[in-house]
């Protein structure tokens, strides 16, 4: 035993060791470098540079050069969906020329001239990860689609059944929404996670990769897509996102998974989740992923159910901008025009019919492990992969990429230990989820949330990474979720871990049934013992 309490400090304060977060701040500018992860001899190399809180961006540009030679330049300018203001050089250094080593990029703000330096290193082209070097952007045509994918990874040996899946999905949809296509649907398959796994822009993509966490729901996922597809083209005017979304989970008849949509929502109120629909309309993307969508989807279901398909879809379809630019004022003028009821009146009738239902105990489990799972992940991705965090998403253009011959950027993530294993740990929660056991999903959304708070506490805590190949120790212990005081190491770990002043006593992180070398997959049921940690699940991300 005594051994293994070892492996268990060894495996945290590894875990503790590996997180270098990919930003580093120079001057009060931050960068991001893409691909993520470490940078090889032959990459294309993008940069995203984050002012400092104060900066006026008006009028500046941020220029980058090697040695004499200018690589590019770019002004600020709202990127993502949280509009994060930045200035972003897409693929301007071309490291193919170069030998694997140090390089001193120089960063100049122009007009002002404040110039600081970066020094990034390249790694061999010999040691760039599987499937590259020979990976490359592929195409398979479908009755509804184009698919585009990178071979050697998960899409290409699952294409045919994708095609299957999307021609499925596409013609279902094209027949409930009476719209047909003039031409394919692009689709991007990306081997990656990013945001919650799909994206509708000039072309449809979707994560699609083996022990996704956010749970291979690949057709569920195309399928709220694809409304997206053929909202777009059924066209009208506003078109608020509260009914956008609202109508793709509807349409979908869930949001990750099938979901009685209406007994749902009404969960939403004992769980005291409700959001008022004002708020929902006007700051949509901001409020909790499952709850705001959630909610939108059971208010379209609930007026299609009210007024017919047709007179909501008319209604939609002919929403027009108020001049204070409000949503929610102009779904209210639309309201008034197309039922003679106003958004308040609406929702008055909504939140009736919601408040006639009784939400069975596994709706409302399920919802509050839902919540819960979506806010573990968007905490996990803003922490340790921002690239993938939905509101500011690194998400290039596929047709730049195959023009330029790049798949790097979806095939690179941050693959560090603390990655592999909260990833491995978010897969194994979704596996409990989508099996109903919510207690186990909490518990293991609970380890991960403190292992998250560790990492938070303990960015870089100067530990050796020599210790990690004892970590290669095969690991067993019981069964169960123990918070309690490891009062026999705390004294080792106190010393080597913990700064002065810490609430963090001792930390230790075991996952059962598995050896460190197979992470991943699988972990199952991964634990934290923890001594004076506040527990709580962060809900930051709302
Ligand atoms: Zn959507």
């Amino acid at each position: 035993m005594r051994r293994l309490v070892t492996v268990h400090w060894l495996l945290i304060t590894c875990l503790l060791v590996a997180c270098v977060a990919p930003v580093t701040p120079p001057e009060k500018f931050s960068l991001i470098t893409h691909p993520d992860g470490r940078l090889y001899v032959g990459d294309q190399v993008s940069f995203e540079v984050m002012m400092p809180s104060g900066f006026k961006p008006e009028g500046h540009e941020v220029q980058v050069s090697l040695g004499d030679k200018e690589l590019g330049r770019a002004g600020f300018g709202p990127y993502g969906v949280a509009g994060r203001t930045e200035a972003t050089l897409w693929w301007a250094w071309d490291t193919r020329d170069l030998q694997p080593g140090p390089e001193t990029l120089t960063f100049t703000l122009l007009p002002d001239g404040l110039t600081w330096q970066e020094t990034v290193t390249l790694q061999p082209q010999s040691g760039v990860p599987p499937p590259e070097p020979g990976a490359h952007w592929a195409v398979l045509t479908s009755d509804c689609c184009i698919l585009n994918y990178i071979t050697g990874t998960s899409a290409e040996r699952d294409i045919a059944s994708l095609a299957q899946i999307a021609d499925e999905e596409a013609a279902d949809l094209s027949a409930r929404m009476d719209e047909s296509l003039s031409e394919k649907i692009p689709l991007v398959f990306m081997p990656r996670v990013l945001g919650n796994g799909g994206f509708a822009g000039n072309a449809i993509y979707v994560s699609y990769l083996d022990n996704d966490y956010l749970g291979n729901a690949t057709a569920q996922v195309l399928h709220h897509e694809f409304v997206h597809w053929f909202d777009t083209l059924a066209g009208g005017d506003l078109r608020p996102t509260i009914f956008q979304e609202g109508l793709a989970v509807y349409l979908s008849g869930g949001h990750f998974k099938p979901e009685p949509l209406i007994p749902r929502a009404a969960a939403l109120l004992e769980l005291h989740w409700y959001i008022p629909l004002r708020t929902l309309a006007d700051e949509f993307y901001p409020q909790q992923h499952e709850i705001g969508y959630l909610e939108a989807a059971a208010l379209v279901g609930y007026m299609v159910e009210a007024y017919g398909w047709k007179a909501f879809d008319a209604f939609y379809r002919d929403i027009h901008a108020t001049p204070d630019g409000r949503d929610s004022q102009a779904i209210d003028t639309a309201l008034q025009a197309h039922f003679g009821i106003t958004f308040t009146e609406l929702e008055g009738s909504y939140l009736e019919l919601l408040k006639g239902q009784t939400a069975p105990a596994d709706v409302r489990d399920d919802l509050r492990s839902s919540v819960q799972f979506y806010d573990t992940v968007c905490r996990y991705q803003q922490a340790l992969d921002p690239s993938a965090y939905f509101m500011t998403a690194w998400l290039p253009d596929y047709m730049m990429m195959i023009q330029r011959g790049i798949v790097a950027d979806f095939l690179r993530h941050p693959g560090g230990m603390d990655n592999r294993l909260i990833e491995a740990m978010l897969v194994n929660a979704d596996h409990s989820l989508r099996a109903g056991e919510y207690d186990q999903a909490e518990r293991t959304l609970k380890g991960v949330n403190v292992l998250l708070d560790v990492l938070r506490a303990y960015p870089n805590n100067g530990m050796q990474t020599s210790v990690c190949p004892a970590l290669r120790t095969k690991v067993r212990v019981p069964e169960g979720f123990r918070i309690g005081t490891y009062s026999r190491k705390i004294k080792t770990f106190r010393r080597v871990c913990q700064p002065a002043g810490s609430s963090y006593f001792a930390v230790v992180m075991v996952a059962s049934g598995y050896h460190y070398g197979q992470i991943p997959p699988p972990i199952k049921g991964a634990m934290i013992f923890v001594s004076q940690l506040k527990y709580g699940l962060h809900h930051n991300c709302r």
